[in-house]
């Protein structure tokens, strides 16, 4: 099992933000997390990738709890936080160094090689993040949390602001590179879900409403639009 959540709780002060979530991620799963904004995803996510402490509940990440093998943890998973937080003045490469140096990736200028080709960053590796489309910028972000070979990827909101033709092919480099990882993948577009996922997770108010193969969902001919909004109404 490559992530399992065993009834998380989180509040902020008065603000509950999850309620007893509980599931499982199995190895070679692209799942999409789906909830209406502030459901909270993010919160979630945050606490899988050790930024945040949940109240109660337990997370493991490839057999290692969060709480106590956190730096391990974070060798294990790359991240792409909802509001990528790129330094601008930076250029491509020496983004990726930085970022590299911090997760002590060996034959670092060899894997930043690599990595540029594999995520299509070619024709803009010479440039300042600063001066890169906000599709270029999700590359590098993506880049950045796929340097050190994780084996889980946690993917916050990935295609929020980008334009129809950056948002295929962001979605076909996150296809191309779950292959062989497992991916979460927070949302609140429910075709998304149906282009990228296997498996779709519903939280609504905190808490989990379904847990579903897209495979079910095609097979009874439920539209997911409609069954997402009955739900989280
Ligand atoms: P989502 O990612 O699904 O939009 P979040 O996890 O960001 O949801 O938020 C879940 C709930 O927790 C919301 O009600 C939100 O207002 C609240 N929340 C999130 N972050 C904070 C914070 N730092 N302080 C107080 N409340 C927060």
């Amino acid at each position: 099992m490559s992530l399992i959540i065993n009834s998380v709780t989180k509040s902020y002060d008065k603000q509950q933000a999850l309620t007893d979530v509980s599931f499982t991620l199995n190895k070679g799963e692209i799942v999409g997390f789906l909830g209406p904004n502030g459901a909270g995803k993010s919160t979630l996510m945050k606490i899988i990738t050790c930024y945040l402490q949940q109240d109660s509940g337990k997370v493991q990440v490839c057999n290692l709890d969060i709480q106590e093998q956190d730096l391990q943890v974070k060798a294990k998973i790359g991240y792409l936080p909802e509001h990528n937080p790129l330094y601008t003045d930076m250029y491509v490469k020496e983004y990726l160094s930085f970022v590299g140096g911090i997760y002590k990736v060996e034959n670092l200028n060899n894997r930043i090689a690599e990595i540029i080709i594999q995520i299509g960053l070619m024709p803009e590796q010479s440039k300042k993040i600063g001066e890169l489309s906000k599709g270029y910028r999700q590359r590098v972000g993506l880049a950045a949390a796929l340097l050190h070979n994780p084996e889980v990827l946690i993917l916050d909101e990935p295609t929020t602001g980008l334009d129809p033709n950056q948002l295929v092919e962001i979605r076909n480099l996150i296809k191309e590179v779950g292959k062989d990882k497992t991916v979460l993948l927070s949302t609140h577009i429910m075709q998304e879900v149906d282009k990228m996922c296997n498996r779709v997770i519903i939280i609504s108010k905190g808490k989990i409403v379904d847990d579903q193969l897209i495979s079910n969902f095609q097979n009874n001919k439920i539209d997911l639009e409609e069954h997402f909004r009955k739900l989280t109404a």
